[in-house]
């Protein structure tokens, strides 16, 4: 047994860790506008580290220190401003504009759409 620490700070609510926890450990639910993820503070996969490994933000870390709470972290959506539908986190779509700061705004504008929208609209290859 191991502890699970969520750094509330560092995550953006990019659901990694929820997908690919093979023990369906980390929860997330879509609704009304927001997205709840449930961390558990301890985890029974003795040599499982692929929640840490996978966070593109180092938020979670393996400790010692076992907890029975839950942590949750909610997040607002944003929309796609072409079709409207929610498909990412207002944390994510900043991760990425602070990612790429250094590109022109211009070339940029595909972040506020979802994947179905910037292919229909050609604006990524
Ligand atoms: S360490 Fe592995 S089993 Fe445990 S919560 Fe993370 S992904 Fe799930
Ligand atoms: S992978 Fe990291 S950033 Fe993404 S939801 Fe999990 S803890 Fe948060």
């Amino acid at each position: 047994m191991k502890g699970l620490k969520i750094d509330l700070e560092k995550c953006i609510g990019c659901r990694a860790c929820s997908v690919s926890c093979t023990e369906g450990l980390i929860s997330l639910k879509d609704a009304d506008g927001y997205r709840v993820l449930s961390f558990p503070g301890r985890c029974p996969v003795e040599q499982c580290r692929i929640c840490r490994d996978l966070c593109p933000t180092q938020a979670l870390e393996v400790t010692e220190k076992l907890s029975d709470e839950r942590v949750e972290c909610k997040f607002p959506l944003v929309a796609c401003k072409s079709c409207g539908s929610y498909f990412a986190t207002l944390n994510m779509v900043e991760h990425v504009r602070k990612t790429l700061a250094h590109i022109d705004t211009a070339e940029t504008g595909w972040i506020l759409l979802c994947g179905a929208c910037r292919k229909e609209l050609s604006l990524v290859a």
